[in-house]
């Protein structure tokens, strides 16, 4: 019979918190990719944001930049952004700097051959739960490595993601982490986070008497290709919130803004930067900072 792991208390790390007694330094590929490209001149938190004139002369020389006004948030952006009263993140890339299965994959030896798959998901021919199936499927994760993976890569909480929350929290404004990742991996961060279990739709890994892997939970609207727009259009439903917005890196995301669904779509590029949802996003950020000096 297969059943559920339940979440635990793992150590949680924040790269810029100075309390954290767990800190594991970003590999090299993170810090080249992050502060070497100068669309993330502005990822490191206590640095302002930077002005208009500035960021164009950053901007120059990136192309499909150059017109990107979103990276300005127009009066109606920040008025949805003050008066929503629920904000839904992502997870992978957003909340956390990694993506969670290839964590796992890496720390079951499956590096390489989930990033292939990854890269096939990523354009968009293969449906997301016959990617999520053959990933799994490439090293079967049981309940100990799991386990074991948290312990010892334990998820590295994004710049600002916490006093962003803290602050919407304080705001009263209800705060919910939508993701094609694994509740197992995602609990202990919404623990730290102060995110309720109930907040949070994601998928879950199953295993079975003996803690082997057994498969991925179907019911899960995350499991399905369009199943995070499920998820905020079920929540908005449910709780029935007058302005709901949706932040995250990817295209996944972008398709949660739709009627009955969120307002709008903030594309977070502090990890990474897609041009084909930035392009789209009704408003563009590289640091969670940016979000809460509006939210003053
Ligand atoms: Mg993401």
């Amino acid at each position: 019979m297969a059943w559920f792991v339940s979440a635990r208390t793992c150590p949680i790390q924040s790269m810029f918190n100075p309390q954290a007694s767990f800190i594991r330094s970003p590999p090299n590929w993170h810090l080249a990719r992050v502060f070497g490209n100068p669309l993330f001149c502005n990822a490191i938190p206590s640095n302002p944001p930077i002005s208009r004139e500035v960021s164009q002369e950053v901007f120059k020389n990136i192309p499909w930049s150059l017109n990107s006004e979103n990276y300005w948030p127009s009066k109606e952006a920040i008025a949805t952004w003050r008066d929503a009263d629920a904000v839904c993140f992502d997870f992978d890339s957003t909340v956390c700097l990694d993506e969670g299965i290839d964590e796992l994959a890496v720390f079951c030896g499956a590096g390489a051959e989930v990033a292939e798959w990854t890269a096939k998901a990523m354009t968009g021919l293969v449906e997301f739960e016959e990617a999520l199936a053959a990933r799994l499927s490439l090293f079967k994760p049981s309940l100990d490595q799991v386990e074991n993976c948290l312990e010892q890569r334990p998820p590295r909480i994004s710049p600002g993601i916490s006093e962003l929350i803290g602050k919407l929290k304080a705001k009263n404004v209800d705060v919910y982490l939508i993701s094609g990742g694994f509740r197992q991996m995602i609990k202990p961060v919404a623990l730290e986070l102060g995110i309720p279990p109930d907040n949070i739709f994601a998928n879950q890994l199953l295993f079975g008497t003996s803690g082997g892997y057994v498969g991925f939970d179907p019911k899960e609207p995350t499991s399905r290709s369009g199943g995070k727009a499920v998820a905020v259009q079920h929540i908005r439903q449910k709780r029935g919130y007058k302005t709901l917005v949706m932040i995250g890196d990817g295209a996944t995301d972008l398709e949660a803004r739709q009627p009955g669904g969120a307002d709008m779509f903030i594309c977070y590029g502090g990890v990474q930067m897609r041009e084909s949802v930035a392009r789209k996003a009704d408003w563009v950020v590289s640091d969670f900072h940016e979000l809460m000096i509006q939210l003053s």
